[in-house]
Formats: structure tokens, sequence, C-alpha cells
């Protein structure tokens, strides 16, 4: 297991960091993945700095001989940019344009739905600049992910036993601790302790060697609802059902973290037909089989009836 080799953390830090970066790979070329809309201007300004190629949106780079390639964007690029050094052995460099999950620090890469565990980046630059002007939503869904990592951790706990990954105690500490330190705080000063959670959670994840400390069973409804097209950002979907899971397994503070959530301005419940919440919470075990938490301990009509009568799934 190591660390990442390069972090950088703060305010206007992205142009001393490529800086570092590019003298410490003297006349290797770079490759910059980016997004098409939000994130475009900085993946183009990252590859002035470096002197790189860009590949935008969705195209797929030529083999050019690279070096190094950097992810410039959300979830997605940061993940697919991510997958395709790993697959070529190359370094990996994660600069985040949204806080949306806790991909942009992890060893994890998801992509259609598959998740792949990977290696820790290379290197890690977030620019706070950039973080406080991106979209409410992304802060939202980064909150939602930072967050269920109570509930995926709490469970990891109860079922360790049972747990085909091995357990970490440690893991599963790093992976609350970011979220508790949110929740704690005031509303004026969490972009900070949002990003830095959303880093521990990628360490916690690099500790234990698998996802599982950041994700739980309210992972596993989050990825039925996307089997179903529901169409939610993953941070706010599996924010709503973090306090359900939390009470499921026993949890006291849950009924404050529903109230943190609602402060924050995340939505509390997923509006569902009786035949879609029937599907995706009977399809929720089998996103991630081999993974036990509380779902498959009490059976999902059990769970779908909780879900129903706390108000975080209404049927209409
Ligand atoms: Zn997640």
């Amino acid at each position: 297991m190591r660390f990442y080799r390069l972090m950088r953390v703060g305010y206007g830090v992205l142009g001393e960091a490529l800086i570092t970066i590019r003298k410490e790979f003297p006349g290797c070329r770079f490759l910059i993945f980016t997004g098409d809309e939000y994130s475009l201007k900085y993946g183009l300004r990252v590859a002035e700095i470096v002197q790189g190629d860009t590949i935008v949106g969705d195209n797929e780079p030529k083999e050019r001989g690279y070096g190094l390639v950097v992810g410039v964007g959300g979830g997605s690029v940061i993940d697919r940019a991510k997958l395709w050094a790993y697959e070529r052995d190359l370094p990996f460099i994660s600069v985040p344009t949204l806080p949306s999950s806790d991909g942009i620090a992890s060893p994890v890469s998801v992509l259609n739905g598959k998740s792949r565990f990977l290696t820790l980046p290379y290197g890690v630059i977030v620019d706070l600049e950039i973080m406080e002007s991106a979209p409410r939503w992304s802060i939202l869904a980064g909150t939602g992910d930072l967050i269920s990592n109570l509930s995926a951790s709490v469970d990891w706990d109860r079922f360790k036993e049972r747990s085909a990954e091995p357990y970490s105690h440690e893991a599963s500490v790093m992976a609350r601790s970011g979220a508790l330190s949110l929740l704690n705080s005031s509303p004026e000063n969490n972009l900070d302790l949002l990003i830095w959670g959303l880093i521990l959670s990628g360490l916690a994840m690099n500790v234990a060697g698998s996802s599982r400390p950041a994700s739980g069973p309210e992972h596993k409804v989050s990825h039925a609802l996307d089997s179903i097209g529901y169409g939610e950002k993953h941070g706010i979907q599996v924010g709503i059902f973090t306090p359900l899971f939390l009470k499921l397994n026993g949890y006291p503070g849950w009924e404050r973290v529903r109230e943190f959530l609602t402060e924050v301005g995340l939505p509390d419940h997923v509006t569902l037909t009786e035949g879609e919440a029937v599907e995706v919470f009977s399809r929720a075990s089998e996103t991630r089989p081999h993974r036990y938490t509380v779902i498959e301990n009490i059976g999902w009509e059990r769970v779908l009836e909780e879900a129903v009568n706390l108000g975080f799934v209404r049927i209409v």
C-alpha cells in the first residue's frame, strides 16, 4: 500500500502543483482527459500549463507513447482517466473540478455500473477556488456520498463476520471520521471538510482494499435505482437512504443525520410507483451480490416497508 506521491489541497494551488509535476517528468508526454462542458476550461488550462494533449468527452485517445495521465473534471471523467492510466500502468493525477463523489481521490473506478478496484492515484490536486465555484448540485451530491460512509461503515462493523471483503477497523473509522466532521460542522465552513472527507474516504478504501468502508446497503439501493433509470445523482441517492440504513442497523443518531441532510438541502425521499419500488428493493442485493448487508439480513421486503413507513420512499 502506498500514499499519494503528490497532494495539494488549497486555494489557487493548481498552477504550482502542475509545474512541480511537469518538472518531475521531464520529456514525458502528458495526456489530459477532460469533460466537454463544465470542466473543459479547466482541462484546457491544465493542458496549457503542462503542454499536454487533451482528450475531450467520450472520445477515445490514440496511443502516442504517453507517460502520464491527468483527469480534469467530475466523477466520470476522473474514473475514465483513472482506468485508462491503470490499464497502461501510467501514473495518474486527479484534478477534480466538482466535489460530487469520493472517486476524486480513491483507487476505485466506476463506469457503466461496473466498479473496479485499481491503485491510488499518483497525485491529487484539489484547488478550492475551482471547488468553490462548483454548481450546488455537486456539493449536495458530494455531501450525500460522504455522509453515506456512516451507514456503510456502521453496517460493515455489524456484519464483518459475514463480509466477503477483509474487514479493517482502521478503514471503517477513517471513512466514518470524515463524515462525522462534516456532520458536526457549521454550514459556513464546510467546503474544506467536505473535500478532506472525500479524500479520507478514498484513503479508507485503499486501506481496506475495497470500496466497502464507503459503500454499503445505501449504495445497493442507489445502484438499483440507476438500473431502472431513476436519474438522480449518485451522491444524492445514497444520501437519501443513509438515515434509513442507520436506523435499521440500530444507530441512535439516525434522525440527526436526516435533519442535517435536509438542512443542507438534500431531498429526503425518492418517489416511485409501487412496481418500481418492488423492482428497486428486490434488485438491490444483486447489484453487489458478494456484499452482505442489513438488506440480506432482514430481507428487502422489510427494508421497503420501513422505507415507506418512514417516508424515504413515497409511492405514487
Ligand atoms: Zn458512493
